[in-house]
């Protein structure tokens, strides 16, 4: 090997990059992984998945707090230090990078900090020298789309700027409900925010189950969210006191902000490494499309995670990364897309996998839909959660789990059950009969199951 030449190059460092390089070195690849930022972790770990649950956390804590009192606990009025709680966030995540550091060291991946662009199709340059490779692997990601004709105003943000906790805004207007929108909507609105969701499609969370959302939209406004759907935000204009936001649809008519959101969605960054030098096709959104093993329309070429499109989430990439090395490696690998878990991380959480009822019946597909209401499960009630509900959906003559949604406490956390149901190709039987220990949350995916074959004593 000569000194600038990798037998294996990755491009990007966060959860897609590093898996991928990581898995090529356990295979015994000399691997070399670039990213201009100055920690590894991608979005996920510095401006992502991370920071964000750090702060989801702290909101869950004061809400904990404020409702004390229902159990007889009270302490007193809740404040919020946010140097101490900015600072917590960072150490967290910076406890993360700093591991990753590690890894790559003992794996001997070797981490260049820089920027690539593709010069041909065995050729990057990283910030003016060049580098010669064998294979490469795209792992770039996404930025947040910008609204065009906004104003350049400090009060508006990005997801990053809303992670950065600078202050806490009196009155704060989110564009978009998906879940940034709904995540960030449920930190400033624990955190004291007067907030304001402002969502273009006739639901929040679009593509998720509308059962389910509807109580996610419930608790959202019990915690003094306002929510306008069927709503698009035409213009801003800023003025020193304040912006102004002139919307159009189901609610017209103008709502003042002292910081406005935008979380309309992420745009990949595909064509940062110029793939076109290296013959690589990419779309109008700079999206590199790939196969299930992760190839480019280029043999040496791979690219994962959010360069690829949508589900634009960390686990995707990671699995995606995963199977990129083992291809390049030799090995035989692909992922199937159609299981990647979705979590929105609000309050309630909200998880789903697989087709929902509404995918079901638009696709023609035979289904039949299992659910049960959170009322009625006692480990719910005595963990002081709120409504919720376990739906599957699933197939009426070989009962196979087609698909799961599940709103409440913790539905993250439960839907992985449903997840292994589904690949295994489980039936209802097969998760009724499970036995689901007592008090749990996971009863309410067996009861659902029993609730459908006629089985369920707990109703
Ligand atoms: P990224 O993590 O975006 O990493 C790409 C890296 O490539 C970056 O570090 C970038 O600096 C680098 N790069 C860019 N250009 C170049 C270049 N030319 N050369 C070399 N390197 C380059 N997903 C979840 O699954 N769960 C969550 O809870 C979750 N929460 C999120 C919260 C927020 C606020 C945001 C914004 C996203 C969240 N996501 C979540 C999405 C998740 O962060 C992404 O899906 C994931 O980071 C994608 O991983 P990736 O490896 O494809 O790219
Ligand atoms: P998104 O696409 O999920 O949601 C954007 C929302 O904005 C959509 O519902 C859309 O209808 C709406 N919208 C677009 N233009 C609008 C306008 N002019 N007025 C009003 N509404 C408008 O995008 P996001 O929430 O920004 O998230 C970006 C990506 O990051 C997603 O792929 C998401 O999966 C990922 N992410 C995942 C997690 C998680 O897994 N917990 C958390 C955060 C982000």
């Amino acid at each position: 090997m000569s000194d600038n030449h990798a037998d294996l190059i990755v491009l990007g460092a966060g959860p897609g990059g590093y898996a991928c390089a990581f898995r090529a070195a356990d295979l015994g690849r000399n691997v070399v992984m670039v990213d201009p930022r100055a920690t590894l972790g991608g979005v996920c770990l510095n401006v992502g998945c991370i920071p964000s649950k750090a702060l989801l956390h702290a909101a869950e804590v004061i809400r904990e707090a404020r409702h004390g009192d229902d159990w007889g606990i009270s302490t007193g009025k809740v404040s919020v230090d946010l140097e101490k709680l900015r600072a917590k966030k960072e150490s967290i995540v910076a406890q993360l990078t700093t591991g990753l550091v590690g890894l790559a060291k003992r794996r001997k991946v070797q981490t260049i900090r820089g920027t690539a662009q593709f010069t041909g199709d065995k050729s990057v340059e990283i910030d003016g020298t060049t580098w010669t490779f064998d294979q490469a692997v795209i792992a770039v990601g996404s930025a947040p789309v910008r609204l065009p004709g906004w104003p350049e105003d400090d009060r508006i943000w990005d997801s990053t700027d809303a992670l950065e906790l600078r202050e806490v805004p009196p009155k704060l207007s989110i564009v978009g409900g998906g879940i940034i929108g709904l995540e960030m909507a449920t930190v400033y609105a624990a955190l004291g925010s007067k907030v304001t969701v402002i969502e273009f499609m006739d639901q929040i969370a679009p593509g998720a189950d509308g059962d389910a959302v509807a109580i996610l939209h419930a608790a959202l406004e019990a915690e003094g969210v306002t929510i306008h759907t069927n709503t698009k935000v035409n213009n801003v204009k800023a003025t020193k006191a304040t912006l102004t936001l002139s919307c159009e649809g189901a609610f017209e008519g103008t709502i003042k902000a002292d910081v406005a959101i935008q979380a309309v969605g992420r745009r990949s960054n595909g064509s940062l490494v110029a793939p076109k030098a290296a013959g690589i096709e990419m779309d109008d959104r700079g999206i590199i499309h790939v196969d299930a093993a992760c190839r480019t329309n280029v043999a040496n070429i791979f690219a994962i995670g959010d360069v690829t499109g949508n589900p634009m989430l960390a686990h995707r990439a990671t699995h995606q990364g995963h199977v990129a090395a083992e291809v390049a490696l030799g090995h035989s690998a692909a992922l199937d897309t159609s299981l990647i878990p979705s979590v929105a991380y609000t309050a309630p959480e909200l998880a789903w996998a697989g087709l929902t009822q509404a995918q079901a019946k638009d696709q023609g597909i035979a289904y039949k839909v299992a659910s049960f209401p959170w009322v009625a499960s006692g480990r719910n009630l005595a963990s002081g959660g709120g409504d919720g509900l376990t739906k599957l959906v699933y197939c009426p003559d070989s009962h196979r789990l087609l698909g799961a949604t599940i709103v409440g406490r913790n539905a993250g956390e439960l839907l992985a059950e449903s997840v292994l149901a589904m690949e295994m190709g489980a039936t209802l039987e097969d998760v009724s009969l499970s036995v689901h220990a007592h008090p749990t949350l996971s009863e309410t995916v067996g009861f659902a199951a029993e609730r459908a074959l006629g089985t369920l004593t707990d109703l």
